[in-house]
Order: C-alpha cells, then sequence, then structure tokens
C-alpha cells in the first residue's frame, strides 16, 4: 500500500483562490454582523500595510513575523505593524469624513494629530 503523505502540495494560484476564499468568508461575516443598529463599515486598501513601518511610514523589511525599520530600528511582530496601519488608514479615512485633524503627513506617511 502506499504512503499516503500528511503535507498536500497545491499551486500558487490554487493557494491564491483559498487565501481570498477565506477573506471573503471574513468580509461576509463582517458585513452581516454590521447590519446591527449603530455599526458601520468602512473598508480600507490593505495594499503595503505589511512592507511599511507604522511608526515613521518608511519601507521596512520583513523577514517571517518580524518587522524591522531599517530606517529607524523600530522592530514589531509584522501582523501587528501592518494591523497598526491599517488601523492608521482607517483614521485618516474616518477624519476626513467627519473634517477631524488627524491628517497623514507627506513625507513620513505618519499619522499626526
Ligand atoms: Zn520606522
Amino acid at each position: 500500500m502506499p504512503k499516503v503523505s500528511k503535507k498536500l502540495r497545491v499551486a500558487r494560484g490554487v493557494q491564491h483562490r483559498l487565501s481570498q476564499w477565506q477573506h471573503d468568508l471574513i468580509r461576509q461575516g463582517v458585513t452581516r454582523k454590521a447590519q446591527e443598529p449603530d455599526m458601520a463599515i468602512k473598508s480600507v486598501n490593505p495594499r503595503y500595510t505589511s512592507q511599511h513601518c507604522s511608526k515613521c511610514g518608511l519601507r521596512g523589511m520583513r523577514n517571517r513575523h518580524q518587522f524591522e525599520c531599517p530606517h529607524y530600528g523600530h522592530q514589531n511582530h509584522a501582523d501587528k505593524n501592518a494591523a497598526i496601519n491599517i488601523r492608521n488608514r482607517y483614521i485618516v479615512l474616518r477624519s476626513a469624513s467627519t473634517g477631524s485633524s488627524a491628517k497623514r503627513d507627506r513625507t513620513t506617511g505618519s499619522l499626526r494629530q
């Protein structure tokens, strides 16, 4: 009887589609939850959020789960750094719609009040 490998190898395209499927499921769940009163959804473009430093806004280096900013030496867990960047983008989006004073610094990309 042939040995069955426990690891399943799939093509990159299939991996990407599976990942998108998971994201779609999460998005649907959040959208469904937001149907409750007083809840709203703001969509934030996640592009480059894992590549830019959440403190200075400059491009950093990611090594597996570790993010490091080569410009100022900031270090953080890569997912946490990306999550902070998404939060910062949301704050900018929200302030643009409400007229608050939080703005993004054009030179560094970091958030200033
Ligand atoms: Zn930095």
